[in-house]
């Protein structure tokens, strides 16, 4: 099932700052992406865990260090990235999503 992703790009003033007032540097495109997934997703949470261990592939499902599980189910993907320009945007959110199959929209 392809599942949707919204995808826009976040305009960066020259002193870094998006137009909320949020900072962020300059350097590379910032690019904002949301998608509600039709079932529950089971994400490994590289990003969101909080122990100070280096995860790698060896502490899925659960944390060597801390024990804890480092997976989280979402219902929903919000997040930004970096990237060059749009495809490469979406290039790095499919890798990301790995087992999601995209569609990108505006
Ligand atoms: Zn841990």
């Amino acid at each position: 099932m392809k599942t949707k992703v919204y995808l826009r790009r976040v305009r960066i003033n020259n002193g870094g700052y998006d137009r909320p007032g949020s900072y962020w540097g300059t350097g590379q495109p910032l690019y904002y992406f949301q998608a509600d997934l039709p079932d529950t997703y089971s994400h490994t949470i590289w990003q969101w865990h909080t122990c100070d261990a280096e995860l790698t592939a060896a502490d899925v499902p659960s944390c060597r260090n801390c024990g804890r599980s480092v997976k989280r189910d979402l219902n929903e993907i919000s997040d930004y990235t970096r990237a060059n320009d749009r495809n490469h945007a979406k290039e790095i959110i499919q890798a990301k999503y790995s087992t999601l199959d995209l569609t990108f929209y505006r």
